[in-house]
């Protein structure tokens, strides 16, 4: 099967898993990160006939971001869609390295894509839910997915990937905006081969700031698998999944004291990642 069916027939299972399908009417944001994974979700929704716009977070990284910024504007004019900025500098004060410093100043544990993904979903559920759209689209693909799913493997935690798939599985909430995973069956070196086939406008190299070394080790042992091998754990997955749904501790989706965004405890990720911020910076 080519990329370009994997693709339908992922958001034909999203129909499946959600009883809910993706619809041309509905309005979709897709999360461009400027990389080439998100850049061929908007290709390729915009090739079927889905009605997408863009969403772009300018994390303020210097040189990266601007190069990332320069793509995503590219891509958008390309498709003929809108596109939505957010500014992290304009509108948290500081970019995403200082936000990150602070709050690693108190808690030095915490890895640099693990505060980035909690900041950034916060915001991306907070602006979808502003433009009034249905579904937010991200780039995640196979490599992704299969590397999440053996990291928690090996934590002990197969739990932790108890709300992950094609969809997301949480609790339907008013306020929790659907994200869909259009390529979670395809793998990185396909998506990389297709978008330059397609002369996509994308920034191919790597954040400078992903620097978690166990999710890097994680990585090269499985750049070491074959693409039919890394599909394999993600049938495991999907096999084990109904197992997997069964260890997590049943959860009530509730709004944050602070900041009013759905949560699974009474104060969000993001606002106990900020209200440490602050401590620091006291
Ligand atoms: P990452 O968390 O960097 O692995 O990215 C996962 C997905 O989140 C990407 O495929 C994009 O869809 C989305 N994403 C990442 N960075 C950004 C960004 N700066 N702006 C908007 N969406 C992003
Ligand atoms: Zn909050």
């Amino acid at each position: 099967m080519n990329l370009e069916q994997k693709f339908k027939q992922t958001l034909a299972k999203i129909k499946l898993e959600n009883r809910q399908a993706v619809l041309k009417k509905d309005k979709i944001l897709v999360a461009l990160s400027g990389g080439k994974d998100s850049t061929t979700v908007a290709y390729l929704l915009k090739k079927f006939g889905y009605n997408i716009e863009g969403f772009h977070i300018n994390l303020g990284m210097g040189g990266y971001s601007e190069k990332c910024l320069r793509a995503v504007k590219e891509l958008c004019e390309q498709l003929n869609i809108k596109l939505h900025l957010y500014d992290i500098k304009k509108e948290m004060g500081s970019s995403m390295c200082y936000i990150r410093q602070g709050i690693q100043h108190e808690k030095k544990g915490l890895k640099n894509c693990a505060i980035c993904g909690v900041i950034k979903k916060w915001i991306m559920n907070r602006e979808a839910r502003k433009l009034k759209v249905d579904k937010i689209a991200t780039g995640h693909n196979l490599d992704d997915e299969a590397q999440t799913f053996f990291m928690n493997i090996l934590k002990g935690s197969p739990q932790l990937s108890a709300n992950s798939g094609v969809v997301t599985r949480n609790t339907k909430d008013k306020k929790f905006i659907t994200r869909i995973k259009p390529l979670f069956y395809v793998a990185e070196n396909d998506i990389r081969e297709y978008s330059k086939k397609m002369k996509l406008p994308v920034v191919y190299e790597h954040c400078p700031c992903a620097l978690d070394s166990y999710r890097i080790q994680i990585r090269q042992f499985m750049n070491t698998l074959t693409t039919k091998e890394k599909e394999n754990i993600m049938k495991n997955f999907d096999s084990l999944f109904p197992r997997i749904q069964r260890l997590k501790t049943q959860e009530k989706l509730q709004y944050c004291e602070i900041c009013g965004e759905p949560s699974r405890n009474k104060i969000c990720r993001m606002c106990e990642l900020v209200s440490i911020k602050k401590n620091s910076t006291r």
